[in-house]
């Protein structure tokens, strides 16, 4: 990633020393625990890496994975509400492979109820009703009900 400096007279001034402060600048980037704010290098490749994937910032991306190997209490806490979210629209995408609307609205559900925005939600399609909750140890629950009712009308 050095910069190109081809093509312009530049003059020869600089100190061996400066070369070494923009070679560690360049392969390590400092990121921020967004909980605990504890610092930590970070390979500045991959926070490029990611920045490039995902539209943010190096700086940006650089808090992230500092934030994902940060070993405090909410940085664990936040983890682990991310990977239940994971494994529940895993779940649901299973579920809605051919529905992409459903799967859409169960996603956001799911993302409510973990944040506690929204403590229960119902959702019907066909003869199936899903259920989006937390169980009493805070996991999330999808409970799927099959209703095969069958109305006589006069
Ligand atoms: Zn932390």
């Amino acid at each position: 990633m050095a910069k190109t400096t081809k093509g312009k007279d530049i003059p020869d001034v600089e100190h061996p020393q400066d070369n070494v402060t923009q070679k560690t600048k360049e392969t390590q980037i400092a990121g921020e625990c967004i909980f605990c704010h504890t610092f930590r290098q970070i390979p500045y490749e991959d926070a490029f890496t990611i920045a490039q994937l995902r539209g943010i910032t190096e700086q940006e991306a650089a808090d992230d994975l500092a934030t994902d190997m940060c070993r405090c209490k909410q940085g664990i806490d936040f983890r682990e509400s991310k990977k239940r979210l994971e494994n529940a629209a895993e779940f649901m995408h299973k579920i809605f492979a051919e529905n992409d609307g459903a799967y859409q609205m169960s996603l956001c559900c799911l993302k409510a109820v973990d944040s506690g925005d929204i403590e229960k939600v119902t959702f019907k399609i066909g003869k199936f009703s899903y259920t989006i909750d937390k169980d009493t140890q805070a996991m999330i629950r999808v409970k799927t009900k099959y209703t095969d009712s069958q109305d006589a009308k006069f």
